[in-house]
């Protein structure tokens, strides 16, 4: 019975601890999902910053190009100060942005970790990048040396810068195109694998649950049941245990009625109310009254049982006629103490 009770207590407590565990281990899986989701969110808001910082080196060196071409025509709407004051922003903000992508901006939001391919491409379009650059600051410069000269540039002299920007910015757009193209696929492949490892992550989870219910629900359920029918099987032997009990009880009870109502059948239980006056006790425990009465000068027992009604005698008034003649036979001054009488060879008349 210890030992059961010892098994019971060691295999509860291995299964608690096996639950702990796979709680733990959702629990984990849960956390690293959650972490690696924070990661790629804050990963692909910064690809969306690269991709879009990528697409504005195509426009910035598009734009470049059109400021440039314009101070060459003479027709421009658009005043040539304010042309020249575009090229120079556009050219400060066209390098700025190419050596963040290049090599990180924090105020930017770039990061510096370019895979081995962009940083292929973006090093292939160096020399467009450089020529361009230069290009549009010498040109920016002979402008501005001849406006403190106060003398206009003639179109002329501006075309070969021109004609230099347009042949390089051919070559520095398609290759800006292919990186924007392989920024993409680099966020797309991080958003694949993330996918993937969520996926495991979510395979493994169910695998733990399933492990769960294998060997910790199923083994406790059946214990349980195991326990509850033991208890059942307890309970149905209590009840049948008591059902003995009282059986026996009752066969007792039975047996001691038996015994006094014989005692009673012996001897009759008869107490004094006052002289001439009694109380006989019948078989059944109740008692009868039982008076003297002077009939014909002669001294009659007078009991109010059916049987002396019938019968004009019985075994009470027998009983209390032996007490009253012994009480006559005893002194005159006998006061009434409450005695009990037990009147000795009364013999039994069974009542109606
Ligand atoms: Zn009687």
């Amino acid at each position: 019975m210890k030992g059961a009770l010892k098994d019971q207590q060691h295999s509860t407590r291995r299964l608690t601890h096996l639950y702990i565990m796979a709680l733990s281990t959702i629990a984990i899986f849960a956390i690293s999902g959650q972490c690696l989701i924070q990661y790629s969110l804050f990963q692909q808001s910064s690809d969306a910053r690269v991709i879009n910082y990528a697409g504005r080196q195509r426009f910035l060196s598009l734009k470049l190009t059109m400021a440039v071409s314009a101070l060459i025509i003479p027709s421009d709407p658009i005043d040539h100060n304010s042309r020249v004051t575009e090229a120079k922003s556009t050219l400060s903000t066209f390098i700025r942005e190419r050596h963040g992508l290049m090599y990180g901006d924090p105020l930017l939001g770039l990061p510096e970790d370019n895979s081995q391919e962009v940083t292929q491409l973006l090093n292939s379009i160096e020399p467009n990048f450089q020529a361009i650059t230069g290009t549009v600051t010498n040109m920016l410069n002979r402008i501005s040396e001849d406006d403190a000269a106060a003398v206009k540039t003639p179109l002329s002299a501006l075309a070969p810068y021109v004609d230099i920007v347009l042949a390089q910015v051919e070559g520095f757009v398609t290759t800006m195109d292919n990186t924007v193209s392989q920024y993409q696929r680099e966020a797309e492949d991080r958003v694949n694998r993330l996918r993937i490892i969520e996926l495991v992550l979510c395979s493994l989870t169910l695998c733990v649950l399933l492990l769960e219910g294998r060997f910790i629900f199923h083994p406790a359920v059946s214990k349980l049941e195991k326990t509850l029918s033991a208890l059942i099987q307890a309970e149905k032997q209590i009840v049948a245990h008591v059902g003995e009990l009282e059986r026996k009880n009752n066969e007792l009870e039975l047996a001691f009625d038996e015994a006094i109502v014989a005692h009673r059948k012996v001897m009759p239980h008869a107490r004094v109310v006052a002289l001439g006056r009694y109380q006989v006790q019948g078989s059944r425990g109740n008692y009868y009254d039982v008076e003297s009465r002077q009939v014909n000068g002669t001294t009659v027992l007078e009991c109010k049982c059916p049987m002396y009604t019938r019968n004009m005698i019985c075994s009470h008034s027998l009983a209390a006629g032996s007490l009253h003649s012994a009480l006559l036979r005893q002194s005159h001054g006998f006061r009434q103490p409450p005695i009990n009488f037990l009147s000795p060879d009364i013999g039994y008349e069974k009542e109606g």
